[in-house]
């Protein structure tokens, strides 16, 4: 037998036990509700009280069919990454039912569930219905609880403690240095890691997390940095000519409260390069510029980590010189010839003065810049491939580069 199936039982004899009159329901069953929850009904509760936590309100009828809404925490237009997380408390173990409705957009986002928040499962497609109702859509979930507190999320949980333990595991390399760069709005620090030669010329700069529900580009870019900072020879090769800074969170204020898509000042980060009016874009913009000033610095490169509903690089075409020359065209092919069984997507395009990182990099700089882009639901192990074959491959491109 099968654990789900075990627990199906389980859960069919308890409401079978407790059928027959009220009175004859064990005291230790009754479910302490959460002070914090959002809504409760008869041994069901959901509450949001953690990092990441978020919908728009939620209802539990008689039956035990828990409905919640969802909305972005601003005013449309806004980008469709309808962001949810939410926690099912259960007096037993048990099958619920939940309804996500969408205020904007409608359903995106496979739903993962977690017991612990740290390892996530994709919920069975035999438990997930996708309706539409009026042109939007909505989505019907059956999940099992164990009695136990369920996270339910629209992806993994990677909140700003997810980084600092990260970063914690990652200090002890001689490589990497972590240090604040700054603030968000709300006062959360934004850390950045500075790998390899600190008096090297050459510098690529790495930016993560500008968007909060794009998780997937932040579990890429977890193993891109490892293999950048590795005891492996290439590695070691390229930290002796090339300093890397990453900043991997750059707005935490909004993964904090599951925001779709912008910071607490209601902006999109990555519509603010250039006009640099947020706390969170400013520290990138006075991180580039105090490069561009110092003459012993010369900036080569930068990626910025996002996802998108597929696996795609959005790259200054070939026709546009940058420099280094054509590093985007010789970075993919390389990394197409590591990524067997696997087609690498590019899509080129520049429109001058767009406040987004790579156009402002480029108009700015002259250099390379990409938005590195996984799919939501992009395999998590082929995620971890492309993280360190890409930076495998760039690190082989950057080092063919003539020396600046
Ligand atoms: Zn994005």
């Amino acid at each position: 037998m099968t654990l789900r199936t075990a627990v199906i039982l389980a859960s069919t004899f308890a409401v079978a036990g407790c059928s027959t009159t009220a009175v004859d329901v064990p005291a230790r069953l009754l479910l302490d509700v959460p002070e914090d929850a959002r809504c409760s009904g008869q041994n069901l509760a959901i509450d949001t009280a953690f990092p990441a936590g978020a919908i728009a309100n939620c209802t539990i009828s008689d039956d035990g069919q828990i409905a919640i809404t969802i909305s972005p925490e601003d005013e449309p237009p806004i980008n469709c990454s309808p962001w949810y997380a939410f926690r099912v408390h259960s007096a037993q173990a048990t099958q619920v039912a939940i309804r996500l409705s969408y205020t904007e957009c409608g359903h995106r986002y496979w739903p993962k569930t977690s017991t612990d928040g740290v390892n996530w499962e994709y919920l069975d497609p035999s438990n997930v219905d996708l309706r539409e109702f009026a042109g939007r859509a909505f989505a019907e979930l059956t999940v099992t609880t164990n009695g136990a507190p369920l996270f339910v999320s629209a992806q993994e949980i990677v909140v700003p403690s997810t980084y600092d333990a990260w970063m914690d595991g990652l200090e002890g390399e001689s490589s990497v240095e972590r240090y604040l760069l700054g603030q968000s709005a709300e006062g959360r620090p934004i850390e950045a890691l500075s790998i390899g030669n600190s008096e090297a010329r050459e510098q690529v700069v790495l930016v993560g997390r500008q968007h909060p529900p794009e998780v997937t580009g932040a579990l890429a870019m977890f193993p891109f940095v490892e293999t950048v900072m590795s005891d492996d020879a290439l590695a070691v090769r390229f930290r002796a000519r090339f300093h890397v800074t990453a900043v991997p969170l750059l707005n935490p204020d909004g993964v904090v409260r599951g925001h779709w898509r912008h910071n607490t000042g209601g902006v999109d980060l990555n519509r603010d390069w250039g006009p640099f009016t947020q706390p969170e874009t400013r520290l990138m913009g006075d991180l580039l510029s105090a490069m561009d000033a110092d003459p012993e610095q010369e900036l080569r490169l930068m990626l910025d980590f996002h996802s998108t509903n597929r696996d795609v690089f959005y790259t200054i075409p070939d026709e546009l010189p940058t420099d280094p020359e054509l590093f985007t065209r010789d970075w993919l092919a390389r990394y197409q010839e590591r990524m067997t069984d696997y087609d690498v997507n590019r899509d080129a395009r520049h429109a001058e003065g767009r406040p987004i990182s790579k156009a402002y990099v480029y108009d700015t700089y002259g250099v390379p810049g990409v938005t590195f882009e996984i799919g939501d639901e992009t395999d998590r192990e082929l995620i971890q491939r492309i993280g360190r074959e890409a930076a495998i491959a760039m690190m082989e491109t950057l080092l063919a580069t003539p020396a600046e």
